[in-house]
């Protein structure tokens, strides 16, 4: 059996696109990263393999980047609906833009730019702040340091932890997201039939069933979204 909706929970399902507002690229837009680097060279192990300097500088540029951004519009929104809801933000992003605009429970599903890693052991995980990852820096079992980030082919984080909470949420609200990277996207098909199901973003291949698609930017639509819900 289901468990019960619960109709005090939110759940947040974020993507590249809630950030770009915040001056951080997306992937796939058409000033996104992924006409300036080949997906495969830095965002699967075998790039990391190949020529982990030119991945190590990818992300040293992202993390900066991350660090240097201020959360916008969205973001802020959503952290106030925690003056009336339990929300939960489960996000694809690697920057901390709804930690920084306040929200207090952030589920990510694809990693941290500001933490590194042990290459040899996933639970060795060092936080850098805005420093950079060299080669030669290592773990304290002598291993080198890799970004805390999922790849293409890498397992995702947290999956189960984000399904348990959109099961039982009474409102999802999905922003920023082209919905293309899986098994990330595919939890959205665990929301439930009566749940309000909104999508706020530019473009997107394929709507989840059941969803009310919205197109247009986070800040211009978000706030009145979360506006309308604290004030029903
Ligand atoms: P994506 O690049 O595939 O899609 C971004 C989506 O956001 C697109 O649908 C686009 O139309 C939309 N969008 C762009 N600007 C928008 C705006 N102002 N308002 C609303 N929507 C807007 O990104 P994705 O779906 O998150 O998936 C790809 C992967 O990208 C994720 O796994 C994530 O780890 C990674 N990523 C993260 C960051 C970050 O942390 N800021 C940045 C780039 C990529």
């Amino acid at each position: 059996m289901k468990p019960e909706i619960d109709k005090n929970k939110i759940v947040i399902f974020s993507g590249a696109g809630i950030s770009a507002e915040s001056g951080l690229q997306t992937f796939r837009d058409s000033d996104g990263l992924w006409n300036e680097h080949a997906v495969e060279d830095v965002a699967t192990p075998e790039g990391w393999s190949a020529d982990p300097k030119l991945v190590l500088n990818f992300y040293n540029e992202r993390r900066i980047q991350a660090f240097q951004a201020s959360p916008n519009a969205a973001h802020k929104a959503i952290a106030k609906l925690e003056e009336k809801f339990e929300v939960v933000v489960i996000t694809q992003n690697i920057d901390d833009l709804h930690e920084k605009a306040g929200s207090t429970n952030v589920v990510h599903v694809h990693g941290q730019l500001k933490f590194a890693r042990s290459s040899l052991d996933d639970r060795l995980l060092y936080p850098l702040e805005d420093k950079p990852i060299h080669i030669g820096d290592v773990c304290e079992k002598g291993s080198q340091l890799r970004p805390h980030v999922v790849w293409f082919g890498e397992q995702i984080h947290n999956y189960e932890i984000a399904r348990d909470h959109i099961i039982t949420a009474s409102r999802v609200l999905v922003v920023g997201t082209s919905l293309s990277v899986f098994p990330a996207a595919g939890i959205l098909k665990k929301a439930r039939f009566h749940a309000e199901k909104i999508i706020v973003t530019l473009n997107l291949e394929k709507k989840p069933h059941g969803f009310k698609l919205l197109r247009g930017k986070a800040t211009a639509l978000v706030p009145s979204i979360i506006n309308n819900w604290l004030n029903v």
